[in-house]
């Protein structure tokens, strides 16, 4: 039996800890910035993500297979010593949690679906405008960011929390290939919105403006907020804070429970008896905002 193959070798290349900090120092990050590259070790294609905050590099693979990942406090720069004697050092906003290593189609699972379904975003999945995916362990359905490094994930039980977030998010979650934008609070409905002709979801996942999706904004031709109805103080802080807020809406019903003309019907504003205008003291109509509000019933 000459020549038979009896075991295949398995290369696999990783990286000590040493290397990995050589390749990321090589980088030279600026203060606040990030990079999503090719992975040094595994070779994934905009798996590995590097970032420096307060003079800190933290840099991650996200690929289930690959195990590249680690921390290095470096000397802090101008940038970054400014802003810690000025008491405000750049921070990220939140720690990652891992991508599951497991997923499967919705597909293949008919009460993931069944969810979809009732949040008007099957659409959305069937036109490609997100990827979404189901997680067996979790018991989770995943709305992935359109980079694919991270996911929120919807519990299809009574597991709390309701809604975990899976690997980098801060960039938000855009649904949709409209030039017009809307901003809203969770993944579903910015899937709802999607189904506009013309729209582009993007959920915020939360009601916070950040950073990072704020440098996502400036493709879309004109950009949309809507929000709870109780939320006008809100409102007029994030129109403040984001110049590139066209208007605002107000909802009383969860966007992701609307139909698709009455999800119309709040974007555009059309003469649909059911909207009222609110004409108030309101500062955001100083900069010629208008302000509709939707209510039940
Ligand atoms: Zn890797």
């Amino acid at each position: 039996m000459r020549g038979k193959i009896y075991a295949s070798t398995v290369v696999r290349i990783t990286l000590i800890y040493r290397e990995q900090l050589n390749f990321v120092k090589s980088l030279n990050l600026t203060e606040g910035e990030k990079k999503t590259l090719a992975c040094p070790a595994c070779g994934k294609r905009n798996k590995f993500t590097v970032d420096k905050f307060d003079g800190v590099l933290v840099w991650n693979c996200y690929s289930a297979s690959c195990s590249v990942k680690g921390s290095f406090r470096g000397s802090r720069d101008m940038d970054a010593l400014k802003n810690y004697i000025g008491g405000s050092p750049t921070q990220r906003h939140r720690r990652m949690n891992r991508m599951p290593e497991v997923t499967t189609s919705v597909r293949n699972h008919a009460p993931a679906l069944t969810y979809l379904k009732t949040v008007n975003s099957l659409e959305a999945y069937e036109q490609g405008y997100i990827k979404i995916r189901y997680a067996p362990s979790d018991n989770r359905v995943l709305f992935y960011t359109p980079d694919e490094l991270g996911a929120v994930g919807r519990a299809l039980d009574k597991r709390t929390p309701k809604w975990w977030t899976y690997g980098d998010t801060s960039g938000g979650i855009h649904v949709g290939i409209g030039n017009h934008c809307v901003l809203v609070e969770d993944a579903p409905s910015a899937c709802s919105v999607s189904r506009i002709e013309g729209y582009t979801g993007v959920a915020l996942l939360g009601t916070n403006v950040t950073q990072p999706i704020r440098k996502t904004l400036n493709k879309y031709t004109s950009c949309g907020i809507v929000l709870d109805k109780d939320a006008s103080s809100k409102a007029v802080l994030l129109t403040r804070q984001n110049k590139c807020i066209n208007y605002v809406r107000f909802t009383a019903n969860d966007l992701k429970l609307l139909s698709e003309e009455s999800v119309r019907d709040l974007i555009q504003c059309t003469k649909d008896s059911s909207i009222r205008y609110i004409r108030s003291e309101n500062p955001v109509f100083r900069w010629g905002f208008v302000i509709y509000s939707y209510p039940t019933g």
